[in-house]
């Protein structure tokens, strides 16, 4: 069987390292808020190329605390909406309506599933206060337009970083694009720790301070507590893993992209529609390879059936899961039909030669 991913050998590849700094770190007798953190922290900001990075339980945690930060600075209110793609993961909605901020739903474009940013303006009232955009499958969102769109309604832009850590547009790091941004280490995601971890990314010192405060229990003098926090911490096992990963994140990218292009330019069966490359290759660190097809279950059990994982990201809109009873009424033509058609291929860069061969070579006769 090819699987759809292959964490085990994902993580073996950088063993030795891995091995020697846990030991390090469950010998050092810290396991919170100690120096693998400090450092790892250090590390993705400068990844990144922003000055603040701050390390949480992971990526709901960052996107949920970013806009209990904004709120508790006056920079937003109860009520405030939040334009958001309506073809996404569920923790985007979970982080806007968990802060009583409300949700406005915005179409993707079908070409490369992302939030259709000329879309956009027709969204914007006089409560719309910020736009979520969320790099999915690992493509960058982003264009002059909507620079200008923020600029001239005022408006804050998060970015949903947890599938594109190392994607660029024009040169810059998505995370470092917006006012704020979201990161996940869930394991599976580009960057994976060995359990949950997360991130945000922020270029306003007083955001990342209120940030900080607000996942350590809203304290930031022990036993003084300055707001209604959450625990929201990285720990110092997570982040000693993801400081030897991070390391190798341009490679493992590099090796994404590669398996990509080889499936765009050797799949060529016609009921199978594929992505497409951006014209900047680094725009996209391809979490996920998407196709999309008519006839999704008869590909996915004959996939099965040669020995090939596929999965489903997403199978249900948010707006249509019972979480959201009172959106499910609500109908988005272009992500629902994205939720019925797309399947995703295995993708990793772990995975060899031979077994991209053989998933092309299967595709192809279908
Ligand atoms: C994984 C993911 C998240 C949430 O990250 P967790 O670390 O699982 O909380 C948020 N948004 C998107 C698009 C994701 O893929």
């Amino acid at each position: 069987m090819i699987k759809f991913l292959d964490l085990q050998k994902i993580n073996l590849q950088y063993q030795e390292e891995i091995e020697a700094k846990l030991l390090e770190t469950f010998r050092s007798g810290w396991y919170l808020l100690g120096n693998q953190v400090k450092s790892f922290e250090q590390n993705l900001s400068q990844y990144i190329g922003s000055p603040n990075a701050i390390g949480v339980a992971n990526g709901l945690d960052a996107l949920r605390l970013t806009f209990k930060a904004w709120l508790e600075l006056g920079q937003l209110k109860v009520g405030d909406e939040v334009i958001v793609p309506a073809n996404t993961y569920i923790a985007s909605l979970l982080a806007i309506t968990d802060n009583q901020l409300k949700p406005v739903f915005a179409e993707p474009a079908i070409g490369n599933y992302n939030l259709d940013i000329s879309k956009i303006e027709a969204l914007i009232t006089p409560k719309t206060k910020a736009i979520m955009v969320v790099h999915l499958y690992g493509q960058a969102c982003w264009s002059e337009e909507l620079e200008a769109l923020a600029k001239k309604y005022d408006l804050k832009i998060i970015e949903d970083n947890a599938q594109a850590i190392g994607a660029e547009w024009n040169g810059i790091k998505t995370g470092n694009l917006g006012d704020a941004a979201g990161f996940s280490f869930y394991p599976g995601k580009n960057l994976g720790a060995l359990g949950d971890g997360g991130a945000v990314i922020c270029k306003d010192a007083l955001l990342a301070k209120t940030i900080r405060t607000l996942a350590n229990y809203g304290s930031i003098e022990k036993y003084i507590n300055k707001y209604q926090g959450l625990n929201s911490r990285l720990d110092e096992m997570q982040a000693a893993v993801l400081d030897v990963k991070l390391k190798y994140i341009d490679a493992d990218n590099k090796k994404r992209r590669m398996i990509a292009e080889k499936y765009i330019s050797s799949i060529t069966n016609s009921k199978i529609t594929l992505p497409n490359l951006p014209e900047d290759p680094e725009a996209h660190v391809w979490h996920l390879f998407v196709i999309r097809t008519a006839q999704r279950a008869k590909l996915q059990q004959y996939l099965q059936q040669h020995e090939v994982q596929t999965l489903i990201h997403y199978p249900v809109p948010p707006h249509k899961q019972k979480a959201y009873k009172y959106y499910n009424h609500l109908n988005f033509p272009i992500t629902e039909k994205i939720h019925d058609e797309i399947l995703s291929l295995p993708i990793s860069p772990v995975m060899e030669r031979e077994e991209v061969e053989r998933v092309i070579s299967v595709l192809n006769k279908f």
